[in-house]
């Protein structure tokens, strides 16, 4: 099935076969769906008590990837993956994904199809299904963009706004190893320890979905977002939106150890990356301090994900510090922006 039931794999890329195909392999319903891929457009029953979140990204060539940083399917579950930690970050789960893909005319049927069953493939992990998208000629670089539905229990709703002065701020897995990642992939030719974690990290990010449940089921978070462009910009947007300040501890900020070591390589502040390097996804959120070692261990138990308190939220006034580990005041560190993001 699949990559076997297409023809002319070498050959440049047709609509049509790729549709059928994407048919074929990954023709699955969910709870409510009438129709999936394959009419005009998807049809499906909303979930009672449920509020509907839709979501959407893009990925374009040379500006969020580069070609020889990874290979189509790689790609394709990389878009998804980075759609499904929103839907986690509302506290959702995902359901049903639309994808668009701009092509050259050269790029191969191999190459669409690989990008498409990335994408579907990586939705499956998480019970969603891709159901339905366009496929379009590009006249310049590739650009992949998946719009994914989900939906939330209408009081399960996680959202930036809700953190009060005395909130514990907790982080889910480590910070920075993206940020090395993406160095590791610039550089490929040299020799870096745990060079294949950190690629991994940077191009398999893991969608928190089942942590996210977890959190929005507990009643205890108050505010919550998906790391993508490093704590340093998302804490300052999570405290814009709740009209809060905050404190980080630089001493606390869960680094890996292959991170610590590309940083001292790199001699650049282990605490740099993982405040400034972006593409975590990890989960950021925010609860009442009563609260923080029930919920750790709820996350471990049933999300099998560390989640550590790296500071707390202050009154607006106090603005934004950081806290280095011996104890001085920093200066609140820029955000890293997305390649053109
Ligand atoms: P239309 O021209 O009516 O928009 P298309 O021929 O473009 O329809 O698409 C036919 C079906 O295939 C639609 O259900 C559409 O959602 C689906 N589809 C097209 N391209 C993709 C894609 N890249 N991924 C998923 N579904 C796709
Ligand atoms: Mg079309």
């Amino acid at each position: 099935m699949g990559r076997r039931t297409l023809s002319g794999l070498s050959g440049p890329w047709r609509e049509f076969s790729l549709i059928a195909a994407l048919q074929r392999r990954f023709a699955s319903a969910g709870p409510g769906d009438c129709l999936g891929l394959g009419d005009d457009a998807a049809a499906y029953r909303p979930r009672r008590g449920r509020l509907e979140l839709v979501t959407c990204d893009a990925l374009v060539e040379n500006i969020h990837w580069k070609s020889r940083w990874c290979g189509p399917r790689a790609l394709g579950i990389r878009a998804a993956a980075v759609n499904l930690s929103d839907i986690a970050a509302m506290g959702g789960e995902p359901e049903r994904g639309f994808l668009i893909l701009a092509l050259p005319r050269a790029s191969t049927q191999a190459f669409a199809w690989e990008i498409a069953a990335g994408v579907a493939s990586e939705l499956r992990r998480f019970r969603a299904r891709l159901a339905g998208g366009d496929t379009v000629a590009s006249a310049g670089p590739v650009m992949v963009a998946l719009a994914l539905q989900g939906t939330v229990p209408g009081r399960q709703l996680l959202t930036r706004s809700g953190a009060r002065p005395g909130d514990r701020i907790l982080v889910t897995g480590f910070l920075g190893d993206a940020a090395a990642g993406r160095r590791v992939l610039d550089a490929p030719a040299r020799a870096w320890p745990g060079k294949k974690y950190l690629r991994g990290r940077f191009l398999r990010p893991q969608p928190r979905i089942r942590a996210a449940r977890v959190l929005a089921q507990s009643g205890w978070v108050s505010a919550m977002l998906d790391l993508s462009d490093g704590l340093a910009g998302d804490l300052r947007r999570l405290a814009q939106a709740s009209g809060v300040g905050a404190r980080v501890e630089g001493g606390r900020l869960p680094i890996s150890a292959p991170a610590r070591v590309l940083a001292q390589r790199l001699r650049v502040p282990a605490e740099d990356l993982a405040l400034r390097g972006g593409e975590d996804y990890e989960l950021l959120f925010t609860a009442p301090a009563r609260r923080i070692r029930e919920l750790q261990s709820l996350l471990a138990r049933r999300a099998r994900i560390r989640a550590t308190e790296v500071g707390e939220i202050l009154p607006l006034a106090a603005g934004l510090c950081l806290r280095t580990a011996d104890g001085r005041r920093r200066p609140w560190p820029q955000g890293w922006e997305h390649h053109g993001a």
